[in-house]
């Protein structure tokens, strides 16, 4: 499963960070993840419950904040904001766009102790 890897690297990235600071626990985590980027809200939730295990993260609540996605159609450059990659531009009809946002998988905020 592809967001069990991505938990893992969100507990990488923490764990550093929390060690880094003397930590003694993590309390808190918000996550980005955007609409475009592929990952699915539920799965990563369930594998960052198994990631976490015995690690500084264990007792974390860990937010996952979805992040609106946002394209410009290559034809005509109108921008316009969607959640997957099969939308036609609402001016010109065209499948072909550029991702402005909506593609970001990052650790937001941590809340050490
Ligand atoms: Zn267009």
């Amino acid at each position: 499963m592809h967001e069990f890897s991505l938990a893992l690297n969100i507990v990488d990235v923490v764990t550093e960070y929390a060690v880094k600071e003397n930590a003694l626990e993590v309390r808190e985590v918000e996550i980005e993840v955007g609409e475009l980027s592929g990952v699915v809200r539920e799965a990563l939730e369930f594998a960052l419950k198994s990631a976490v295990k015995g690690t500084l993260l264990e007792k974390a609540e860990c937010h996952i904040k979805i992040i609106k996605g946002e394209v410009r159609c290559n034809q005509c450059q109108f921008e316009f904001e969607t959640n997957n990659f099969y939308t036609e531009c609402p001016e010109c009809h065209s499948y072909s766009f550029e991702i402005i946002k909506g593609k970001e998988l990052r650790v937001a905020s941590i809340v050490i102790e």
